[in-house]
This record gives C-alpha cells, sequence and structure tokens, in this order.
C-alpha cells in the first residue's frame, strides 16, 4: 500500500513538473509546431460552404493595373458578381481612404447600396491609435456589415508568424466588432455569430475567443475566379450563384499574406482571404478545434508516465524490450493526437508526453540501478556471513583449512571498503561466488568420499540426489522413480516408511549385502536416506551364533547321558552312602548346564531365523493363569505377593503363544529373584495407541540408570549382591527382548535403586 502510494505521488510528482514546463515559451512554440504537423498529417478536408474567392491576382493586376484599382473598377466587380446573384459578398479590402476621384467612391457606393448581403472589412487603427479603421461612411449604409480582419498574430504568442485563431470578436477603444467570417455567414444567412453575442441590458456584447481555424489544405484550397475574369464576363456559368463570395488581394507582395500550418517548410503564404475562407469553412461545418484542458493534459501525462512505469515493472518487458516500447510510445502518442485531431477536431499536444518520456525513461533507470544495488549489497552481507559460531557457510571452508592468509586478507580487505561501488560490488561477488564454488566441491568431495550410500528425496518423494557410493550398487539406477519404491527395488522389496525410521541388516535383492538403512527428514523438503553396508558384521553375528549353537547341541547329547547315567547310579543305590551328595553336586550342576545349554538355544533359533514366529489370536487370561500356576509357589516360598490382574480387564493378544508365555515368565521370574522376602510383584497390561503393554514391578533391588540397557545384553549379569546371590546366565532379559523385536515391539525398564523395577514389553495391538 506505501508503495502504491510512493509510485502514484511520483507520478502526479512528474506530470506536474512536465505540465508546468509545457507552458514555458519553448514548449508552446514546440506545441505550435506539434499542432502544425498533426494538422498536415490528417489532411486537407474538403470545403463544407459555398464560399468562393475572386481573387485580385497576378493576372487581373497585369490586365487592368497596378492595386489600389479606382473604387468604380471595383463597382463594376460588385455588380457583376451581384448579377451572378451569390449569397452575400464579402469585401477583405480596407475601404477607409477617400479616392481621388469622389465620382469613384460614389459609384462604389451605389454598387454596394444594389448589393442586398455585402459584407466590409474593419481593422483596428494602425501604430496603437484608438479605435477602428472602417469604409468611408459612405460604405457603411445599414445592409452593410462589419467585420473585423484583424490577424494580429502575437497576441496568441505565435512567433512563429504562423496564422492558426482567429478571435470571434475584437474590441478596441471601447467599440468591438464581431469577425469577418462571422458576418460573412451572417449576411449569407447562416447565423454561427449568434452564439458570440449576448444581449446585456439591451446593449450588444460580443464574445471575444480564439477559435482554432480547420484549415482545409494550403492556398488554393477554395475555388477561386480572377477578377480579371468575372469583369470580363468569363465566369463560367453559375460559378458564383448562391455562393458565399469574397474578394480579396492575392497577389505576392500584397501585405497580406500569412504562413499557415499547411505552409510547408518552403514558406509558401496564403493570402488573407483565404485564411477568411478558412474560418468561415471552419464555423460553417462547426469544426473549430477545441484544446486540451490542462487537467486533460495533466491526466494525459500522469496516465503516461505510469504506464512507463507499470511497462518498467512488467517482468516480461526487461532491457531493451522495455526502451523498445518506451520509444515505441513517441508514435503512439503522436498517432493518438492525430487521430484526435482528425476525427475528433480535438488537439492533445503530444510533446509534453514525449518530455514526460524523455524525463521518466532515465528516471526509472536510475530507480532500477538504486534497487539492484541494494539488493546487491544485501546478498553480499549475506554472502560475507563469517561466524564459525552458528556455522555461516565459510566456517566449514575455514574449518577444513581451504583458506589461505591471502584470502582471508583479501576478504578482509574488501569488507572494509566504504567506496561501495558497482566494481566494488561485482569484484566482492566474484570473490564470494569464487568461496562458494571452492565450498561446493569441499562438500562434493566429501560426498564423494563417503562409503555409505546416501540418496536423497524432494518434499515430493522424487529422487533428486544419489552420490558415488549408490553408483556401486547392483540394481543402480540413474534417474529413478519414488525413492521408497526404489530403495524397495535395491533392497529385499519390502515397504519402507519415508518418515524418520531406520532398519537393520536388511538384505540386498539378491541376499549377499546386508544395510543398516537410516531414512532421516531433511527440514519439510525431503528426506536423507543412508545405506550403512554391515555386511562384514551380520556375516560374523552369524557364524558366531552358528558357532555356539551347533557347540551347544554337542554339549547337549553327553549331558544328557551324564544325567541319565547319575540318576540311574542315585535311584538304583549304586553308588556308597558316602557317594550320595557328590552325585547330587554332579546331578544339579549337569541341570545348570542343561538349563543355560536350553536358554542360550532359545535365543540363537529366535535369533537365526529359523524359529518362525507364529502369530495366533489368543486370551491373555489363561497364559496369565498358566505362569501364576508355576511361580505361585517359588512367590510363596519367598513370602512375596505376586499380583495378576482380574480376568475381566484381559483383553486378546495377537502373538505367539509359546514365545510371549516365556518372556512373561522370565520378567516375573526375575522380579521374584530380585526381590526381597515381603515385598510383592505386580503384573499388569493395557491398551492403547495400538500397543498392548505388559508390566512387571517389583519392589526389589532396582537397576542402576547407567546400566538399564546393558541387562538385555546376552551374558549380562550385574556385579551387586543380590545378582550374585541368584544363579542365572544373564540370558533371560536377552531372550526377552528378542521376542519382543522379532513381534515388531521392545522391552525396556524404569527402575530406581534400592526401591524396585519397572519392566515394560510392547508388542503391537
Ligand atoms: P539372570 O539370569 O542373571 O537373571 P537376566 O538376563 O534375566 O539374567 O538379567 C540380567 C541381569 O539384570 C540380572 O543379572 C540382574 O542383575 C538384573 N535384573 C534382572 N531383573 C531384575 C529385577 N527385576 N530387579 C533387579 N535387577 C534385575
Amino acid at each position: 500500500m506505501k508503495h502504491v502510494v510512493a509510485v502514484a505521488a511520483a507520478c502526479f510528482g512528474v506530470a506536474l513538473a512536465v505540465l508546468l514546463l509545457s507552458w514555458t515559451n519553448y514548449f508552446s512554440q514546440l506545441n505550435s509546431s506539434a499542432y502544425d504537423f498533426t494538422l498536415r498529417m490528417a489532411g486537407e478536408v474538403r470545403p463544407a460552404s459555398p464560399t468562393v474567392i475572386v481573387a485580385i491576382d497576378e493576372a487581373s493586376v497585369s490586365q487592368i493595373g497596378r492595386w489600389p484599382w479606382r473604387r468604380d473598377k471595383l463597382a463594376q466587380l460588385i455588380d457583376r458578381i451581384q448579377a451572378e446573384r451569390p449569397r452575400a459578398i464579402a469585401i477583405d479590402l480596407l475601404l477607409g481612404d477617400p479616392s481621388a476621384n469622389e465620382a469613384d467612391d460614389d459609384a462604389l457606393a451605389a454598387s454596394i447600396s444594389r448589393t442586398p448581403h455585402i459584407v466590409l472589412a474593419a481593422h483596428i487603427a494602425p501604430d496603437g491609435a484608438p479605435g477602428w479603421q472602417k469604409p468611408l461612411p459612405k460604405f457603411q449604409q445599414p445592409h452593410v456589415l462589419l467585420g473585423h480582419v484583424h490577424a494580429d498574430i502575437s497576441e496568441f504568442q505565435e512567433m512563429d508568424g504562423v496564422n492558426r485563431r482567429i478571435y470571434t470578436a475584437k474590441t478596441s477603444a471601447g467599440s468591438s466588432m464581431l469577425a469577418f467570417s462571422l458576418q460573412a455567414l451572417r449576411a449569407a444567412g447562416v447565423n454561427t455569430a449568434q452564439q458570440f453575442e449576448r444581449d446585456i441590458q439591451g446593449a450588444k456584447v460580443h464574445i471575444s475567443s480564439p477559435v482554432d481555424i480547420r484549415f482545409i489544405g494550403g492556398r488554393h484550397s477554395f475555388d477561386q475566379l480572377s477578377a480579371a475574369e468575372v469583369l470580363n464576363g468569363q465566369t463560367p456559368r453559375d460559378s458564383l450563384k448562391d455562393r458565399i463570395v469574397l474578394i480579396g488581394l492575392t497577389t505576392e507582395g500584397s501585405g497580406d499574406e500569412w504562413l499557415t500550418p499547411f505552409s510547408t517548410q518552403d514558406g509558401q503564404k496564403t493570402s488573407g482571404v483565404e485564411i477568411h475562407a478558412n474560418a468561415i469553412d471552419t464555423f460553417f461545418a462547426s469544426r473549430a478545434i477545441s484544446e486540451a484542458s490542462w487537467a486533460s493534459m495533466f491526466a494525459g501525462i500522469f496516465a503516461a508516465v505510469l504506464a512507463l512505469w507499470g511497462l518498467n515493472r512488467a517482468r516480461r518487458l526487461e532491457g531493451l524490450r522495455f526502451y523498445l516500447c518506451a520509444v515505441l510510445m513517441l508514435p503512439a502518442t503522436v498517432a493518438l493526437s492525430w487521430a484526435l485531431l482528425k476525427y475528433g477536431n480535438f488537439w492533445f499536444p503530444f510533446p509534453p508526453l514525449w518530455t514526460a518520456l524523455v524525463f521518466v525513461v532515465p528516471g526509472l533507470e536510475v530507480l532500477e540501478i538504486v534497487r539492484v544495488n541494494r539488493d546487491l549489497d544485501a546478498k553480499i552481507r549475506r554472502l560475507s556471513v563469517w561466524d564459525p559460531e552458528r556455522n555461516g557457510w565459510i566456517a566449514p571452508l575455514h574449518a577444513g583449512e581451504l583458506e589461505s592468509e591471502d584470502h582471508m586478507l583479501q576478504r578482509k580487505r574488501l569488507l572494509a571498503t566504504t567506496r561501495r561501488n558497482a566494481r566494488w560490488r561485482l569484484s566482492t561477488i566474484d570473490f564470494f561466488s569464487d568461496d562458494l564454488v571452492k565450498f561446493l566441491s569441499f562438500n562434493n568431495a566429501i560426498l564423494d568420499s563417503i562409503e555409505d550410500v546416501i540418496i536423497v528425496a524432494d518434499a515430493t518423494g522424487r529422487v533428486v540426489y544419489q552420490n558415488p557410493a549408490a553408483h556401486r550398487l547392483k540394481r543402480f539406477t540413474e534417474s529413478p522413480p519414488r525413492a521408497t519404491e526404489y530403495l524397495g527395488y535395491l533392497l529385499d522389496g519390502r515397504r519402507f516408511e519415508t518418515t524418520g525410521s531406520s532398519y537393520k541388516s536388511v538384505p540386498s535383492h539378491d541376499g549377499k549385502r546386508y544395510y543398516n538403512v537410516t531414512i532421516s527428514p531433511i527440514a519439510q523438503s525431503g528426506v536423507v536416506i543412508t545405506l550403512h553396508d554391515e555386511t562384514a558384521q551380520h556375516e560374523l553375528n552369524q557364524a558366531k551364533s552358528d558357532m555356539v549353537s551347533l557347540v551347544s547341541h554337542e554339549l547337549r547329547t553327553p549331558l544328557t547321558s551324564i544325567r541319565g547315567y547319575t540318576d540311574m547310579l542315585m535311584k538304583y543305590d549304586l553308588v556308597a552312602e558316602k557317594g550320595k551328595p557328590f552325585l547330587s553336586t554332579i546331578i544339579d550342576e549337569s541341570r545348570r548346564l542343561s538349563g543355560l545349554i536350553q536358554s542360550f538355544l532359545d535365543i540363537a533359533y529366535i535369533e537365526s531365523g529359523r524359529q518362525k514366529i507364529e502369530i495366533t489370536d489368543f486370551e491373555l487370561g489363561p497364559v496369565l493363569r498358566d505362569m501364576l500356576a508355576v511361580l505361585g509357589p517359588i512367590a510363596e516360598g519367598k513370602r512375596i505377593r505376586l499380583e495378576t490382574p482380574p480376568d475381566s480387564r484381559l483383553t486378546r493378544v495377537r502373538a505367539d503363544r509359546v514365545l510371549l508365555h516365556q518372556a512373561l515368565t522370565n520378567l516375573v521370574t526375575n522380579a521374584i529373584k530380585y526381590s526381597p522376602a515381603g515385598t510383592a510383584v505386580r503384573v499388569s497390561v493395557s491398551n492403547g495407541n495400538d500397543r498392548i503393554r505388559f508390566q512387571v514391578s517389583d519392589e526389589g533391588c532396582g537397576i542402576p540408570a547407567g546400566e538399564a540397557s546393558r541387562v538385555f545384553e546376552k551374558f549380562y549379569r550385574r556385579a551387586n549382591k543380590e545378582t550374585r546371590d541368584q544363579s542365572g546366565f544373564g540370558l533371560g532379559l536377552a531372550f526377552v527382548k528378542e521376542v519382543a523385536i522379532k513381534h515388531g515391539g521392545d522391552v525396556f525398564v524404569e527402575s530406581e535403586v534400592g526401591k524396585g523395577s519397572v519392566f515394560t514389553l510392547w508388542i503391537p495391538a
């Protein structure tokens, strides 16, 4: 909004300045020339009025004699014309001085009296004397109309001497007189003069206003007869009948010759009588040219300036195109002026519009430069961020010691410069873009040297980048479709989620390699997927557990026979009383060893994936009852209260029944094992957030925070007294963890040393 107001104000200011300028002398001269030019371009038109000129021309002078002629000759001319029955006769000759021979004047007076519709010319007295130069009183008969033929062009500030306008009336020494042309029309019965007359208290007052003549063309545009022809009776038939006949001098050097807009550069002048003919025609056809008011000029200039500004702002019109448009506006304004003049008799001067263009185009250019410089400065400021703390982009460069001393000095020098001109901006941007390129290649080098596969997808999931490590993948594709599908195609075909998630040991499509896959979001603009090759680790683990389960298997068979035989020795009293304690030790130890082997095999079995978990839908109640039946007596033996949830609150579960039973048994067994007498162990089940949660809480010795996750490792046993007092191999919780993961869930412990622990095992509902 603020911007719009500023632009409007600027355009207003420019328009006003141009308008003021266009009122200077120089400008009005320019406007006048433009006016002439446009009028010439608008072209000639056919005369509208029945005007004909009887010219006292070269031929007449050579035949009859030098001007002035004797007045009886003039009387003869008038009589000849009148004989042809014209509508009116208007004589553009000053008849103010008496003739040498009074009879000549009488002859003319008589002739005038015989002519019913006649107009004579009057002129403001020469040399600034007050009053009018009128015809002799004997010519001013009552039916004679007088009209002024004053063509004082200096009044219009027309310094070029071109006749463009006339005044509808002129006043001198208190007496006003209508224009000759208006009177000629009035004599012919066309009363256009009325609109310039007002009756004020019975007296006629003339309105004096300038009227722009619509010249119909250059000289000789009107029908013209030579006075000699008329006097000789050689006029073509009906050439004067019903016409408005103007009599005037047309000889060169008569002193009554003027430039008109149609006078082309050779300065061909038009006689005064012809100018009157043009004026008559203009009034007759009501085609006086009206001029644009200052308000409409202002509006026009304002619109042009605004249009230029609009062009300049248009995105698609930059540089040369804008200039082209601006230049094209020049002929466009001329064309507009031309059309208005030709078809509307309306003059809208185009030079002020041109001036506006001349001022505004470079002005806009300057504004643009200022704006661009401001933008450049902001960019330079952004590029030059040097803030290792906040990790400006230069910081990694510096940290990577890619910057030399010289380079740093150069930057300091650039940034310390106070004369920040265009050259400075250019070299600073050059400097920083060099840095940027270095920074990018540094980043690229990092990406190139990473062994992990990096795949980047945009917000729509389309793959936009893969690092060189990705190129080494078996099924690498240059431009893959969506990232998740691509990942499935590269690996074992499973569905990957795009939101931040990770997957362990995902086999490649051919099962030959194993990857840890991490999918992390990049702030709202996509995801980065990393594939860390862990084939070696995977194979090692595999080999380890294969080895251990093989060994355990091999141990189980001899152990079974040791137990069998020892049992037999005991049962059938085959050993002397003294040896029995040894036998029972052998039995205890082999039971322990077989327990160890069993637990280990259990884990190894699920881990290896050889044991498929069998998901069924079952009720939890019976499972807990079975568990209670086995563990209840043990708890009682230790005086521990074992609380399970009432049946009604138990839900149905979808899980591997045997594994879940065993995992819960392990948790409750531990709770009993690591709690002192007189405490309580509680089992609870809850359902929510698409998860089923089993919680086993005790009031036992607890686990310190540092060891909370380690207790789930294989063979991990805490080194405290409570643990030492209890037998175990540190495999129970590892088994629980494995079961939880195989179900897509997890297990964790919250504990406080000396107060108790809460183990939570959850699986998806
Ligand atoms: P163990 O056979 O030793 O019980 P586990 O894997 O079941 O092996 O447990 C690992 C270790 O975690 C135990 O040795 C013990 O120190 C600790 N632990 C397990 N359960 C509890 C509990 N409820 N309270 C305190 N310590 C526990």
